[in-house]
């Protein structure tokens, strides 16, 4: 049977790659690509074998998602935010309804968007927005700020507060389903990057049964979507930055190539630039090893809190550096838009990265965190 990483390397070198420029062109879904990726089974990778998945590993969807990004950033955080969403139901969602959705996922070949966002709250925040339930069913109504690839999904994962008595921090994530799941677009997606993820704002009404409802997301966010998220971001960042290299790396060869036997001056900036990228894979790794076994469901200590935000922070600092100092070493043939060379989409789609749950806000944790952590 074909490994995910090599059905992953196909396509994005024949689907996602061919599409990738008019996708952004045309600020659209990347249809084509997240198709294969349904076709192939990707969507129930991280579903384990005995629930009808691929079984596959975080490594296995981290290379995916990395390698899909060397040719379309926004197919690669379709299958990443998909994947953190299955990640988080196959670790909590412990009873018989979420094993058997578990396995639909996989069977179906669904594909699992996120509405965590609020209109008015921002990136981070908990929903204002709450589940009213009658018996055993719920009623729930939210302005969402910015839903990947909402109209495509077959199950948004919307986060509410559990009642609307409930304080801030009481929250919920909510499986929603059309027909009973409305959305109407309340805002646009015409951005400068990562165009092709149609990230609008909806106003959703969902209904449905209360077995649907995932308690306790703080938990949820804590143990495995915080870990998992950062884990599969960072890896189409990654992504994003070898494709950024690899064109700067070209145009050094040619500059090298007209001078044999002297080094160009590029060619020690993008010896610079390898330390930066070389650390950037370090660091993939090193969280996959310390965070990625699927297996310890626990709440992170601060200690290991203020790890995992770093590497958000390391991360997403490091690719700016990256797809820069790239641009800088293509010079006018990266500058221009006509050129193979041409770092525009790159660098537009890297500039997603520090406000995805924006940097500040992981900074400001990360210094509260620290004030309880001896000896970091
Ligand atoms: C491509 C893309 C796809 C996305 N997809 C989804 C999705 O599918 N589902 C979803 O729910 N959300 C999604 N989001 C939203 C994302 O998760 C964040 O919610 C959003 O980017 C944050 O928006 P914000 O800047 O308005 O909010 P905030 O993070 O609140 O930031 C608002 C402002 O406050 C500043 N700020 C905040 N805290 C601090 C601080 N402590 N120190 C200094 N400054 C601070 C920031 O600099 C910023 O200017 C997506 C975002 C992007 C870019």
């Amino acid at each position: 049977m074909q490994s995910v990483s090599s059905i992953a390397e196909e396509i994005s070198r024949d689907i996602a790659g061919p599409a990738a420029d008019g996708v952004d062109r045309d600020a659209r879904f990347p249809i084509e690509a997240v198709t294969a990726i349904r076709e192939a089974g990707l969507l129930g990778a991280l579903v384990p074998k005995d629930l009808g998945g691929l079984g596959a590993s975080l490594t296995d969807i981290s290379h995916a998602v990395r390698v899909l990004a060397h040719s379309c950033a926004s197919t690669a955080m379709v299958l990443a935010m998909h994947s953190i969403e299955v990640a988080s139901l196959v670790r909590h969602g412990e009873t018989e309804w979420m094993r058997d959705f578990v396995s639909r996922i996989a069977r179906d070949r669904l594909l699992l968007a996120n509405a965590g966002s609020e209109v008015g709250v921002g990136g981070g925040g908990w929903s204002i927005c709450a589940v009213e339930t009658n018996g055993e069913q719920f009623r729930l109504e939210k302005e969402a700020a910015t839903v990947s690839f909402g109209r495509y999904a077959d199950c948004l994962v919307v986060a509410a507060r559990r009642t609307p008595e409930s304080v801030p921090g009481d929250q919920v994530a909510v499986l929603c389903f059309p027909p009973a799941l409305e959305l109407r677009e309340i805002g646009p997606w015409d951005t400068f990057g990562l165009r092709g993820t149609c990230s609008n704002a909806f106003h959703i009404s969902a209904s449905g049964s209360t077995d649907q409802i995932l308690p306790d997301t703080a938990a949820v966010q804590a143990c495995t979507y915080v870990p998992v998220a950062n884990i599969l971001r960072g890896s189409a960042w990654l992504g994003i930055a070898e494709s950024a290299f690899l064109r700067a790396q070209k145009v050094v060869s040619r500059q090298a190539r007209k001078q044999i036997g002297e080094t160009p001056d590029s060619a020690l900036a993008l010896a610079d630039l390898v330390v930066t990228l070389q650390a950037m894979r370090d660091s993939v790794q090193s969280s996959i090893h310390d965070f990625g076994p699927l297996v310890d469901v626990r709440p992170p200590t601060r200690r290991e809190s203020v790890r995992m935000d770093t590497v958000k922070l390391s991360q997403s600092q490091a690719l700016i550096e990256i797809v820069i100092g790239a641009a800088t070493i293509c010079g006018i043939s990266g500058y221009r838009l006509d050129s193979p060379d041409s770092m525009s989409r790159i660098i537009r789609d890297a500039l997603s990265a520090p406000i995805m749950v924006n940097n500040g806000r992981i900074r400001r944790s990360n210094a509260e965190l620290l004030l309880g952590v001896r000896n970091y």
